[in-house]
């Protein structure tokens, strides 16, 4: 459904942030992109989702195009009305409106008041307790719940694919699980999800398939399964020690793509 070709991406005229970056997701399921600071994650979501030139970003390279379509240059509100929404970094919740009233700012797509009843349903049946909390300001929320405010206001719009980008950060574990039942759900509901996240663990246990960035292009790519059991990922990003150094450059178990 969404597929990035030989994207490429700079701030300025030096900095290349993305350096012909490809990958795809399919109309279902969870996919992860992983990868340390500075490797270009969140690079990549803003190019998706249009916002670079907010940023001082432009696409130099390559194209994205979504259910066929290029969305490379158009405009953010066309690329969330053709179904692609991100909850970006940092859950930037309008800390002075209301609970309800983030909600109802997320519901660009909903034509009707039955359609967007039908949004909130969904969302207050994921997220208890935003119901709870409808008439509380969202910056009174915890980290946990403007997450999860975030999360909600971006299916709101009832997207066809959610880019998440880093939903655990900052979190406790037990958040960041909550978190990941609550992807899980999404994505069995019918929400293709596009997960950015430095906490690998958490991303490879919900995915069905990932990526690996390194300073702007795509190292590794595989099963999530796979990646989860190949030594060399569980050396870099898992932290476990019975892994290879982390600089070698033999292959993992059963990846499919490495790109030393
Ligand atoms: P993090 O997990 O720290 O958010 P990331 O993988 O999301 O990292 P990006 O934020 O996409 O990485 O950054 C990729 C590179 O682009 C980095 O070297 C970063 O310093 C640079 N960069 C990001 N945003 C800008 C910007 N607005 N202007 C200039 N350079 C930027």
């Amino acid at each position: 459904m969404l597929e990035v070709t030989d994207l490429t991406v700079r701030y300025g005229p030096h900095m290349t942030a993305l350096d012909h970056c490809s990958l795809s997701c399919p109309a279902s399921g969870v996919v992860a992109v992983l990868g340390s600071n500075g490797a270009g994650k969140t690079t990549l979501m803003r190019a998706i989702s249009g916002v670079l030139d907010h940023h001082g970003g432009r696409v130099a390279g390559g194209r994205i195009t979504f259910r066929g379509e290029t969305i490379t240059g158009r405009d953010p509100a066309w690329i969330v009305g053709s179904g692609v929404v991100q909850v970006p970094e940092g859950r930037r919740v309008f800390a002075g409106m209301t609970v309800e009233d983030n909600l109802r700012a997320g519901a660009v797509r909903a034509g009707s008041r039955s359609v967007r009843a039908q949004a909130y349903d969904r969302v207050h049946a994921l997220f208890p307790v935003l119901a709870e909390r409808r008439d509380q300001r969202a910056g009174l929320l915890s980290g946990g719940e403007q997450q999860m405010l975030a999360i909600g206001r971006g299916l709101m719009s009832e997207p066809d694919m959610l880019l998440l980008d880093e939903p655990s950060l900052g979190l406790a574990p037990k958040m960041v699980e909550h978190i990941g039942r609550v992807v899980t759900e999404i994505r069995a509901q019918g929400t293709a999800v596009l997960l950015v996240e430095q906490n690998a663990a958490m991303a490879l246990s919900i995915a069905d398939h990932a990526y690996v960035m390194e300073a702007g292009t795509v190292a590794l790519e595989g099963d999530a399964a796979d990646l989860e059991a190949s030594d060399e990922v569980r050396a870099r990003y898992l932290g476990d020690p019975r892994g290879p150094e982390p600089t070698t450059t033999g292959r993992g178990r059963s990846l499919s793509v490495w790109v030393p």
